[in-house]
């Protein structure tokens, strides 16, 4: 019989882990809480920095992965710790012993709400990089006018932010506003297209290359300069004001819609379950490794480890990396020690 190796969170960091263990003939068993597999992966439309197919990619994993037990709309009620093995109990009513568990229970998306100066929830036409993915997505979104004449993104919003609870740099979302810039820019080629930054941090093999394309190829604006003010203009737009630090000079520009860089935070709702693992959380909130240089993917925990989002900021490339990396060594922790 093969041997369980629980996983808890369905997302590309669990999928391609459940991928890998397979092929070690583990039997991996996926605890998912939505109703889907691929995560956040699953909301996004096209992908940094060659825009690849999010959908393909979990389609693909999904496939690979036909031989795991998935639980879906499930959650871990309970765990008991028997000897060097654990016993987790599902609110679904099943109990699963196992010797090995990978948390792959990723981030959130920083509520843009709580920056309430760029008015989120409260202005027409003020949205955030993961409302804009659902509309390319298809979703309907009342607040993305048909033809924009302007469009502005914000970067760092509830990221480096010390007032918003996060100093930390959210890694992902300079590219994600070039990405989600160019395509604006291919559905409505004579739409202005304003990104306002403090830094540009693009440090991922391509993503230089991807910058430089969004102006030459696209005219995308990059404006180095923090936004001070949002606001409404009469017949509903959005009004920006921000200082253009290259010039020094103040700008306003008024903007059909603006899209806001919420930031990748630490997905809170997975505290409780650190709690019955006793798993130490960092003091940026997200599950603690074991040191961040050799041990990124090891616990305070024997038998228990990490992969993807749930440690920190990551790509997808440091995700799916992270995730082989997990594999083998639950792979090598059965081995040395069972
Ligand atoms: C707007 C945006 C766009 C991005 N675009 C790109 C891109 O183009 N290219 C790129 O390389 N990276 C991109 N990223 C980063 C990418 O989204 C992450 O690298 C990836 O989602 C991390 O995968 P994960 O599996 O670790 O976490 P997640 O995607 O967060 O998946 C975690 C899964 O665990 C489940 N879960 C959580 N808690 C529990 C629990 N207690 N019990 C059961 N299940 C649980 C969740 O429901 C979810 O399914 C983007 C990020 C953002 C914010
Ligand atoms: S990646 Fe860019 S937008 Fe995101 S927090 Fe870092 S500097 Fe800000």
């Amino acid at each position: 019989m093969k041997e369980n190796i629980v996983i808890i969170g369905g997302g590309i960091a669990g999928m391609e882990a459940a991928n890998q263990l397979l092929q070690l003939g583990y039997l991996p068993i996926i605890v998912e809480q939505t109703d889907h597999l691929g995560g956040h992966v699953a909301q996004w439309h096209k992908l940094f920095p060659d825009m690849s197919s999010s959908q393909e990619i979990v389609s693909n994993l999904k496939e690979r992965i036909k031989d795991a037990h998935v639980h879906l709309e499930t959650k871990v009620k309970g765990i008991n710790s028997l000897g060097n093995r654990y016993n987790i109990m599902l609110n679904n009513g099943i109990n699963i012993v196992t010797k090995a568990v990978l948390m792959s229970t990723g981030f959130s998306l920083f509520d843009a709400s709580k920056k309430e100066e760029y008015g989120y929830g409260v202005y027409d036409h003020v949205i955030t990089n993961g409302d804009l993915e659902a509309w390319f997505n298809g979703k309907t979104d009342k607040r993305i006018p048909p033809q924009p004449k302007a469009i502005g993104f914000v970067h760092c919003v509830g990221s480096r932010d010390l007032k918003a609870g996060n100093s930390q740099c959210s890694k992902v979302c300079c590219t994600t506003a070039i990405k989600q810039a160019i395509e604006i820019k291919e559905r409505f080629p004579d739409t202005e297209v304003y990104c306002f930054y403090m830094d540009l941090r693009l440090f991922g093999k391509k993503y230089e290359d991807f910058y430089i394309q969004a102006q030459r190829d696209f005219g995308v604006h990059f404006i180095r300069g923090r936004v001070s003010e949002v606001g409404e203009t009469l017949d509903g737009l959005v009004q920006v004001k921000a200082e253009d630090t290259l010039v020094g000079k103040p700008l306003k520009v008024t903007l059909d819609l603006l899209v806001l860089m919420s930031g990748m935070v630490c997905n809170s709702q997975v505290t409780p379950l650190a709690e019955m693992l006793r798993l130490e959380i960092d003091d940026d909130d997200f599950l603690k490794s074991k040191d961040n240089v050799y041990g990124i993917i090891e616990s305070n925990r024997a038998g228990i480890f990490y992969a993807g989002a749930c440690t920190g900021t990551k790509t997808i490339p440091e995700t799916v990396s992270e995730a082989r990396a997990a594999a083998l060594c639950i792979h090598n922790y059965l081995k040395n020690n069972f």
